[in-house]
């Protein structure tokens, strides 16, 4: 990303609310919010390739923090408890679909947690986004999401509804749609509570 479309991001991040922050690796991230999160802390973690780049969840439980992670949950029942305590955590950490550079975060989720916990609960919001998720307007956001990200993140997690072969949304009904919720995050009433990084490597979907 250039220069110049980063400081227009920026500031109509600023304008709603939100701070934005320039990384040139993951690994700059993964320093930074190592640092940044108090130790005494709690956190919960959006399930997203990027983190798991990051390996940001053992980093965070090795150095005694207590993270609540989905994926350390060991059945269905874990899981969903995992992702209900996530919900209250001081902080939270999630990657995102897409960013806009008219200023808006845009998010599909499956059951739902990730997009309740950014929207409200948590205290502070850390999203890392990587520059290929970067686009110009929430239109071509929202197209991002539903034709770029829902196909790649069913494949992963094992669902197959129209968009995994056709490559495109069709606006499904499937019983293994993994769209159920659509987040437009617009602005933030809290000048502090969500921070958004952007990286110059491209990450996740
Ligand atoms: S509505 Fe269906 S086809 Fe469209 S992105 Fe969602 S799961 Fe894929």
């Amino acid at each position: 990303m250039n220069e110049e479309k980063f400081e227009k991001l920026k500031e109509n991040f600023r304008l709603r609310n939100v701070e934005v922050e320039y990384f040139e690796s993951l690994e700059d991230v993964k320093l930074y919010i190592l640092d940044l999160i108090p130790m005494e802390c709690s956190i919960g973690i959006g399930h997203s390739t990027t983190l798991q780049m990051m390996n940001i969840t053992n980093l965070l439980l090795e150095r005694g923090n207590a993270v609540y992670d989905k994926e350390l949950g060991k059945d269905p029942e874990e899981r969903k408890n995992l992702k209900r305590k996530a919900l209250t955590t001081e902080w939270y950490i999630s990657g995102s679909n897409a960013v806009s550079v008219d200023g808006r975060i845009v998010n599909v989720d499956h059951s739902g947690n990730s997009v309740a916990s950014i929207t409200f609960g948590p205290d502070k919001v850390i999203i890392v986004v990587g520059k290929n998720k970067v686009v110009d307007t929430v239109d071509n956001a929202i197209k991002r999401v539903k034709n770029i990200a829902c196909p790649l993140n069913a494949k992963r997690a094992g669902f197959n509804p129209p968009c995994v072969t056709l490559n495109r949304c069709v606006d499904c009904v499937s019983k293994e749609r993994v769209c159920n919720t659509l987040s437009i995050i617009e602005g933030q009433s809290d000048r502090n509570r969500i921070k958004l990084f952007i990286v110059n490597e491209e990450c996740g979907f």
